[in-house]
């Protein structure tokens, strides 16, 4: 299969080019020539505007600077976190309306939080109206092209069947649904990862992950993830799902560090045998947790404006990001639910950027590094991140 990324980026994943699919402006590279003589963008401690659409920001803008072109790789994704609020807005219309939101920009206004439980209560909401196997069809080929949009060449997205068992749709009909809309924008490479959802517990994690067992092949799914309440569902409790899905050749992550402190971090690393840490920003708060996690290079997948919208960090500048990198710390970057929290790959670079410290395209090849690719897959984006930094 073909893969590329728009402004005259390109990797291919086979033998022929294809079609340019990204939006990005004719002479881009002219202005990023400019744009290295500018003194670079201010610290930002919020950049939270009220309409929370990825769609509106990225990829339709005439001024897209180097966080904007710059291939990107994301590793910690949410598909129904992706879901541009138009298409959203498109499948609530198709299955009759909500009186909650009577209006496209009532939509917007939803995804306005008040506070973490508000951002339960709005996944569930929006869950409701994912219903068909054509509603994910739909979502997933909407969140490639917005990805494509973006230029992120590679990216690992996780979706959630236990969600959608209400509407008696099986983990085979998602993956199934969700690759049939993904192999409609060939301009992007997206993987899948099943997350188990720690609140349905080990015994559905484990009907899930034998569901999906079935399809991961056919689907491209390569590894299994759990998010969720933390507190009430350590690691632990998924020992023994984490082993099987290993035994049967899929990759381990899992959201530890990010709602509950350092122990969650312990526990996914001891007990799941996770090569990768979502979000895990409070490892900080145990100094032999980051001496590990330095010496083993434990890679994580950080999304800082997720931490600041859940509380998990007041805001930019005390970021566990910035202690994390210094430490020396595997950090990758990601945008974890960018439709929920109205942000961007290239928004958390932007901001992080403006804090000086480890610079996009190291984070980048550090992503590329500990993305679960196939080697000709790792060697293509290395070649290709590595050929627009030296062009740009
Ligand atoms: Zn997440």
């Amino acid at each position: 299969m073909a893969l590329g990324v728009g402004s005259g980026v390109r990797v291919i994943f086979g033998p022929e080019p294809p079609p340019h699919g990204g939006a990005a402006p004719k002479g881009g590279a002219a202005f990023l020539g400019s744009s290295r003589c500018d003194p670079g963008p201010q610290p930002q401690v919020t950049e939270f505007p009220s309409n929370g659409a990825p769609s509106q920001a990225i990829g339709s803008g005439p001024m897209q600077d180097v966080f904007d072109l710059a291939p990107k790789v994301e590793l910690h994704l949410h598909l129904e976190g992706a879901i541009p609020l138009d298409t959203l807005w498109q499948i609530i219309e198709s299955h009759g309306g909500d009186a909650s939101v009577p209006t496209r920009e009532a939509l917007g206004r939803r995804f306005e939080f008040r506070d973490f439980p508000h951002f339960i209560d709005t996944w569930w909401w929006m869950t409701g109206f994912l219903r068909s196997e054509d509603d994910f069809t739909q979502i997933a080929e909407a969140v490639a092209r917005y990805l494509a949009e973006q230029n992120i060449a590679y990216a690992e997205v996780s979706f959630s069947p236990t969600d959608f068992e209400r509407h008696g749709l099986t983990p085979q009909q998602l993956a199934t649904a969700i690759r049939r809309g993904l192999d409609r924008v060939p301009d992007t490479k997206v993987v899948l990862n099943v997350d188990l959802v720690r609140d349905s517990g080990p015994q559905r994690g484990s009907a899930t992950l034998e569901s999906v067992l079935e399809i991961a092949v056919e689907a491209d799914v390569r590894g299994i993830n759990i998010g969720g309440s933390e507190h009430d569902h350590p690691p632990e409790q998924f020992a023994a799902v984490y082993r099987r899905a290993a035994e049967a050749g899929l990759r381990l992550t899992a959201h530890a560090g990010e709602a509950a402190g350092p122990a969650s971090v312990w526990g996914a690393i001891r007990k799941l045998g996770v090569e990768r840490i979502g979000h895990g920003v409070r490892s900080v708060e145990d100094p032999s947790l980051v001496e590990y996690l330095v010496q083993h290079q434990v890679p994580l997948e950080v999304c800082p404006t997720s931490n600041i919208r859940t509380g998990v960090a007041s805001g930019w500048d005390d970021h566990p990001v910035h202690q994390l990198i210094e430490a020396g710390v595997n950090v990758t970057i990601s945008s974890d639910d960018p439709s929920f929290f109205n942000c961007s790959l290239a928004s958390e670079f932007r901001t992080l950027s403006a804090y000086g410290s480890k610079s996009m395209e190291q984070l980048t090849m550090a992503a590329i590094e500990a993305a679960w690719a196939t080697e000709a897959e790792r060697r293509e984006l290395v070649e290709m991140v590595r050929a627009w930094w030296e062009e740009n």
